[in-house]
């Protein structure tokens, strides 16, 4: 039973995806805020979460402008992605539990990207330009924390899942342990 059948259409149902998403989250970071052993990666998931209500907030001022009613549409990917999540965090130790947590983030975090980059791209097809700078606002929030978590995952976490645990100070993981994170979001 197709019913969307115009762009407008596909917009608000991203728009409800994306609404839908950031619910989940903002119930999902303070656990895993909560798991995280590092004082800093638990203070960069309760940033995310401060960021992630005024995600919340950006959608409810479009569904606004847009005359719709804010409502969300169940995020199956966002509901997948956090069972993976709390799945990482019962069944590691906590000497990995960190880098199992950033790359659970991480995939979190790629998957909104998509998502506001599509949406974004299209209220730009359809002239909301409105839209376009507060989609483009959280986006950019998104890339951000993604590579923050990058910076997170090769200055610690992997650091100490390899077993050297002592790297305080040194910026850069040795090379042999810089699988996590992501190639996307590399500053170099
Ligand atoms: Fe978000
Ligand atoms: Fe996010």
């Amino acid at each position: 039973m197709a019913n969307i059948s115009t762009l407008n259409e596909l917009f608000v149902e991203e728009l409800r995806d994306l609404y839908d998403a950031e619910k989940q989250l903002t119930k999902a970071l303070p656990k895993m805020a909560k798991a995280a052993s590092s004082d800093k990666l638990r203070a960069a998931f309760e940033e995310h979460l401060q960021q992630t209500e005024g995600h919340v907030e950006r959608l409810e001022q479009i569904f606004e402008a847009l005359g719709e009613k804010a409502t969300g549409k169940k995020c199956a990917a966002m509901a997948g992605l956090v069972k993976e999540g709390d799945e990482i965090a019962s069944e590691t130790e906590p000497p990995v539990r960190d880098a199992g947590l950033i790359a659970a983030a991480q995939k979190v975090e790629h998957y909104e990207i998509a998502g506001y980059g599509a949406a974004r791209t299209h209220a730009e097809l359809l002239g909301q330009e409105d839209a376009v700078e507060l989609l483009e606002e959280t986006l950019e929030e998104e890339k951000e924390t993604d590579a923050k978590l990058t910076e997170l995952a090769e200055s610690t976490a992997n650091e100490e899942a390899a077993g050297s645990g002592s790297g305080s100070g040194s910026r850069r993981a040795p090379a042999k342990t810089r699988t996590a994170g992501s190639s996307t979001s590399r500053r170099s």
